[in-house]
């Protein structure tokens, strides 16, 4: 554990019988991140938090909070902040009651509790509303209600699971910002469960995404989208293109590769390539990095195209598209550009190789 890391996660696998659920994992958050574990249903993300929250024990591996080993301290022994999709506040206490709740459990002083709650109320906007039952509130209010309470005792960790995912979409949205806000201005290190991406993608400083009970990348939401490791990040972020390719060479960070027949492709790759040789290859490209193109020198790569389908999607038009090869890519272009890609059309699509990247696929026997 480095200086400046709040988390570790030492090799932690969980068996439930013969199942592994979380498969040795490894990761650090550092003091004030907020980290996002993402993933489809059953990959193991809430089990992995619930390792760190305590409330399952890791079959084997460690689990350390500021230089201090809990792998094997139970959940109210961790002092960890949590908040969950149903927020559970007490029906029968006011706000202040609630967010003070934390606080009388630790025997803090009468003082010390109604400046520390009037504070916290402050930071979640609900100054005036200290004395409303939860049922007198809106579903974003309690979900700040919740949140404080979770914060007020100045916990070193805040675990959010599934937080928002009763509240609708705009309401979602709008919370994911202020969370986002009242964690940074807080500086609160803080774990996150979901598996809605645009959430995962607002909120994070980095995002673990887990497939099978194993982590695939941990990385900022930028370098997930814009260079996922292997393809199940690749498919499961966004939509790309993926498209067969043949390596030719690697000169100079630039790759060639053979794609859709004979076309020769130049993708931006580095010396990781070189080294895997034996490998079949993909390139990706995501819809919007591909651009309709009036020549063929105006980009690296070009290949000419029967538009098949296309679909108005409000901000950009999304068209599927078919090469001479028979292969199907998706594109997606502004709505004013609209004209340019009409059913039935001709046209050359281009990309530019730092648009692309190189996915090893299934390793050739
Ligand atoms: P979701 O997004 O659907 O909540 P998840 O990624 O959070 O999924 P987990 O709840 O961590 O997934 O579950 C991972 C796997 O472990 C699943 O296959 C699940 O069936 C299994 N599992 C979880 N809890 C238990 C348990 N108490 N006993 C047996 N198997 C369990």
């Amino acid at each position: 554990m480095a200086i400046g890391d709040s988390l570790s996660v030492v090799h932690a696998t969980k068996y439930y019988k013969k199942f592994r659920a979380v498969d040795d994992v490894s990761l650090t958050v550092h003091h004030g991140e907020f980290l996002t574990i993402l993933g489809p249903s059953g990959s193991g993300k809430t089990t992995l938090l619930k390792l760190i929250a305590g409330f399952e024990q890791v079959s084997s591996g460690s689990i350390l909070l500021n230089d201090q080993d809990i792998t094997v301290k139970k959940a109210y022994e961790r002092e960890v902040g949590m908040l969950f999709q149903n927020y559970a506040l007490f029906p029968h206490m006011t706000v202040f009651d609630n967010i003070a709740y934390p606080l009388r459990l630790r025997k803090i002083a009468k003082a010390d509790i109604n400046h520390m709650v009037l504070n916290i109320l402050k930071l979640v906007h609900l100054e005036q509303y200290d004395a409303r039952y939860p049922k007198q509130l809106s579903g974003g209010q309690q979900q700040r209600v919740a949140l404080a309470r979770a914060i007020v005792f100045n916990p070193p960790l805040l675990l959010l699971d599934e937080p928002l995912g009763a509240l609708d979409k705009n309401l979602r949205q709008q919370m994911q910002l202020e969370i986002k806000q009242i964690q940074q201005k807080v500086g609160i290190t803080t774990i996150s469960v979901t598996h809605d991406q645009e959430e995962a993608l607002t909120m994070s400083d980095r995002i673990c995404v887990m497939n099978h009970g194993r982590i695939e990348q941990i990385d900022t939401p930028e370098n997930l989208y814009k260079r996922p490791e292997n393809r199940f990040v690749a498919e499961f972020i966004g939509e790309i293109n993926l498209i067969h390719g043949e390596l030719r060479g690697v000169d100079k960070g630039c790759a060639k590769v053979r794609i859709l027949g004979d076309l020769i492709a130049e993708v931006e790759a580095g010396e990781e390539v070189r080294e895997k040789k034996n490998q079949s290859w993909l390139m990706a490209v995501r819809p919007e990095n591909l651009q309709i193109a009036k020549e063929p020198s105006q980009f690296q790569n070009t290949v000419s195209v029967e538009v098949s389908e296309t679909i108005y999607v409000g901000e950009a038009i999304k068209a599927k598209v078919k090469t001479k090869a028979g292969q199907e890519i998706l594109v997606k272009i502004p709505a004013y550009m609209s004209d340019s890609i009409s059913c039935g059309k001709e046209v050359l699509l281009g990309w530019n190789s730092k648009d692309a990247t190189l996915l090893a696929d299934e390793v050739i026997a």
